[in-house]
């Protein structure tokens, strides 16, 4: 298409190939009256993604045009549509005047909407952030950008290594990721939404003058981002970005901020998936940490509340400012009446957002309205609180002033769009009040002037009328025309009547056909004049906004933990985790019957615990509550137990179930490893590590031998604090040999052939897998149970030494100990002289046949 000649196309479609040629990947909604058409590649990509059809339009360079359309009122369905498969559109807007054009009527690239800087309402997802995100990488080192429109926040961070850009960009998951041509893209994993740019839009000192000049300061410093170099040049092209493609002015996005890797507990991206946060190994929302927490009376609450789910911090001022917060509120009984004025404040931020952007609607400003309406009765309620709940009010502060504004100026139940008018009140604006009178028609001007012509003229039967084609007029009988004073001009004769025009009507109607058009364009006029009221006042608003998505997560963690009967757990900066009456704040919801809880403590004594049990006992559980208890508590969350002790913990690791990365062509065996390396690699003494069932994807010597050295690392050299369930029982025996090791089991009850679980967590190892049990309650047939065994009685049989049933199942030729190790068994190491142990060291190898 590019080679072609453009004098051979129509002038129309040569103005299309000229807008097209500046915007060759994203789709082009061009405007044709009252379609955007697609025309070339672009219609046939748009015709299948949006199933629309595909027709051709006349001819143009010789050939027949492909086009496909969309009606314009309808727009907002298929830019949602193509949005949430991750594609763009330039939105292409006539802008001359048709009556006043030669040729095509001159057009323009107003908007271009991208999935990752949206902010009309009708294609956000309503709880769910929506980012635009930028990745950097130089020399082995990352940089990674967010920015919400939405809310103008702006966060940069420099993960270390891959493993943690993958963990930042699976904790984001944004909309749309945009990366340098040179990236390695096998690192961004499959997603939609990715966008290619070029070198040179990462450049530093580029990246630095756009964000200056955006936040209106002279250098970065007070942002604290200087230094972060790699994030700053993501940043950048974040920016570069955004102008872009939203053109017009951003005032929301005033600073810049830094997360630092050790201001949050940092979870890698396995963990957040085998915690099933907010999103369930199944894929969905459902089940999950999120949906059991969430019951805010806004979605900015809820959105507020991932971002706490998925940053829990390691700060103990900010989360006991939370928890105390809760006990207030809790204490007064105000999380009720504070949801209910949370829900007049509705999705402020969002509405704040497109204030900022001055595409807010009618109804936008009607619900900014009615939540600066509750400020007053919510400063009221907040009134003698401390702590956070005092600066959350000092940003509700009651603004009377804007309030009596949006009131004066917007009816009560404006319509969609203000393109139609009526969306002004009556009062606000007299010379308005005027064009609608007029453009109404008013009766009292006519009758005066009827009144005073009839006086005049002493005919009593002269009416004053009106007509669609001739407009106003003076009608008199024929047989009084003659009476007509002269300066009265006919306009119309009838059969019966002369209808006459003086200047004064004929003035008058000018006035009323134009004053429909004038009282619209002067609606629009007050409309943009609000965003001018407004915007001063952005950032308090902003902040407001921000104040009331916290109050409204306070107030349902208030409400949760009271209906779910969660406690406020301790927090301090000792190692250390002890849990009473724990519960899994998913599994407790979901289950009928009632849940088991169990307490669990990891200390510097006591710092791996080794969890034993028949499948099913509940081990995957009971780990997992025990990380969530502790993610809940470093949100400043009340925690589903009795009494919670929680020292800080700067990662938490989960290794847990097998999940085939098919995708990424690792086998289960390969994914269980690289995730046991990331944690062996990372896990520190204040980290807290779950390792469930390593070692299970490979042979049972391989397997078990992994598991015992994964385990002795763990409690040697990171002496990390862990929960380590295995089916390997060989591993029960660490107890013994290493400090900090304990063993602790689920139980269950043998009855004949089935076996009831008790999920009560007891110490020591457990006695029986009661794996034939499970295989008979799962519904195996009892025939292979009997069969089965039969073997494992033949395999009993054949083990040298009789050892606990359970003892023996995995472990039968292991339990064959050679002489060797017999020998070393029996030596006391501390009584041998050097020339002795070299001696025996040579023994050794040649009784090992080495
Ligand atoms: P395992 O990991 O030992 O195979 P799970 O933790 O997956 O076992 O638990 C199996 C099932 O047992 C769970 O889905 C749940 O329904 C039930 N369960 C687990 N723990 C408890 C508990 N503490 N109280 C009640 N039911 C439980």
């Amino acid at each position: 298409m590019e080679n072609l000649d453009l004098s051979a196309h129509t002038p129309m479609m040569q103005q299309y190939l000229r807008i097209k040629a500046q915007h060759p990947e994203v789709l082009l909604f061009y405007r044709m009256g009252d379609f955007y058409e697609l025309f070339y590649d672009d219609a046939k990509k748009a015709s299948q993604l949006l199933d629309i059809s595909l027709t051709a339009r006349g001819q143009s360079g010789g050939d027949k045009i492909p086009m496909a359309g969309v009606p314009y009122h309808a727009v907002e369905g298929y830019l949602a549509k193509l949005v949430a498969l991750g594609e763009s559109v330039a939105i292409c807007e006539q802008i001359g005047d048709p009556a006043t054009s030669k040729g095509p009527v001159e057009r323009k690239v107003v908007r271009i909407v991208t999935p990752g800087t949206i902010s009309d309402e009708a294609l956000l997802a309503e709880k769910r952030d929506n980012l635009l995100a930028t990745v950097f990488g130089k020399d082995g080192r990352f940089g990674y950008a967010t920015l919400d429109i939405g809310s103008g926040r702006f966060l940069v961070s420099e993960p270390q290594g891959v493993e943690a850009l993958k963990a930042e960009l699976q904790r984001t998951n944004p909309a749309e990721l945009l990366y340098p041509e040179d990236f390695d893209l096998a690192l961004l994993g499959d997603r939609k939404g990715l966008r290619r740019r070029p070198l040179w839009e990462f450049d530093l000192d580029t990246a630095r003058r756009t964000l200056t000049q955006q936040f209106g300061t002279r250098d970065l410093i007070g942002f604290g981002v200087e230094q972060a170099k790699q994030a700053l040049c993501a940043a950048g092209c974040l920016l570069q970005y955004l102008k872009d493609t939203q053109r017009t002015a951003l005032p929301h996005i005033k600073a810049i901020k830094l997360e630092a890797e050790d201001e949050a507990v940092v979870l890698d991206a396995a963990t957040r998936r085998n915690l099933e946060l907010t999103q369930s190994l199944a894929g969905g929302t459902d089940n999950t940490l999120y949906s059991v927490l969430d019951n805010c009376a806004t979605p900015m609450g809820s959105r507020l509340l991932a971002r706490w789910i998925h940053r829990p911090l390691r700060d103990i001022p900010v989360l006991e400012g939370r928890l105390d917060a809760i006990d207030q509120l809790a204490g007064a009984m105000l999380e009720a009446s504070l949801s209910e004025q949370m829900k007049q404040v509705g999705d402020l931020e969002r509405v704040m957002a497109r204030v900022a952007l001055r595409s807010a609607r009618p109804r936008d400003l009607v619900r900014l309205r009615s939540a600066l309406a509750v400020l007053p009765a919510l400063d009221a309620l907040l009134t003698d609180r401390q702590g956070r709940l005092a600066e959350l009010r000092s940003a509700c502060a009651p603004r009377p002033a804007l309030h009596q504004l949006l009131c004066d100026a917007i009816i009560d139940n404006p319509p969609v769009l203000i393109r139609d008018g009526g969306v002004i009140r009556p009062g606000y604006n007299a010379e308005l009040d005027e064009y609608r009178a007029l453009s109404k028609g008013a009766t009292d001007f006519l009758e005066h002037i009827e009144a005073r012509e009839r006086q005049r003229t002493g005919i009593s039967t002269l009416k004053v009328g009106f007509n669609r084609v001739h407009g106003y007029f003076i009608e008199l009988t024929r047989a009084q025309s003659h009476l007509a004073p002269s300066d009265y001009q006919r306009r119309q004769t009838l059969k019966n009547t002369e209808r006459y025009i003086i200047p004064e009507l004929k003035e008058y109607e000018d006035k009323v056909l134009t004053s429909q058009g004038k009282a619209l364009a002067l609606e629009k006029q007050l409309f943009d004049a609000l965003f001018d009221a407004l915007h001063p006042e952005l950032d308090a608003l902003l902040q407001l906004a921000a104040a009331c998505a916290e109050l409204d997560l306070l107030a349902n963690l208030c409400e949760r933990s009271q209906s779910l009967g969660y406690c406020r757990p301790t927090l301090s900066e000792q190692r250390g985790i002890r849990i009473d009456g724990g519960r899994h704040p998913v599994v407790e919801v979901v289950l009928d019957a009632p849940f088991i809880a169990n307490p669990v403590a990891l200390s510097d004594q006591h710092q791996m615990l080794m969890v034993t049990g028949p499948n099913m006992g509940g081990k995957s559980t009971y780990m997992r509550q025990t990380a969530l208890i502790t993610l809940m508590a470093h949100m400043g969350c009340p925690v589903p137990a009795e009494s919670a002790e929680i020292g800080l913990v700067d990662r938490i690791f989960t290794r847990i179930g097998a999940a085939d990365d098919l995708a990424s062509g690792r086998s289960t065996f390969m994914v269980e490893m690289t995730e046991t390396a990331t944690i062996l690699n990372n896990a520190t003494d204040r980290s807290l590590v779950l390792m469930d069932e390593i070692g299970r994807g490979t042979s049972t010597y391989d397997g078990l031998s992994l598991a015992w050295a994964v385990a002795e690392f763990l409690a040697r050299q990171s002496r990390s604090l862990t929960l380590f369930a295995t089916h390997y029982f060989e591993l029960t025996a660490l107890a013994e040999q290493l400090e900090g090791v304990d063993n602790v089991h689920l139980d269950a009850v043998e009855h004949g052939d089935t076996v009831t679980f008790m999920h009560a967590v007891q110490s020591g190892p457990a006695s029986k897998s009661f794996g034939l049990q499970v295989a008979l309650l799962a519904g195996v047939p009892k025939a292979v149970v009997k069969a089965a065994r039969q073997k494992l009685h033949e395999l009993e049989g054949q083990a040298p030494s009789p050892a606990p049933v359970a003892e023996r199942q995995m472990s039968l030729s292991l339990n064959e100990e050679p002489a060797v190790v017999s020998r070393l068994k029996s030596l006391d190491v501390d009584a041998l002289s050097p020339r002795e142990a070299l001696l025996l060291l040579y023994r050794l190898k040649e009784e090992a046949g080495l």
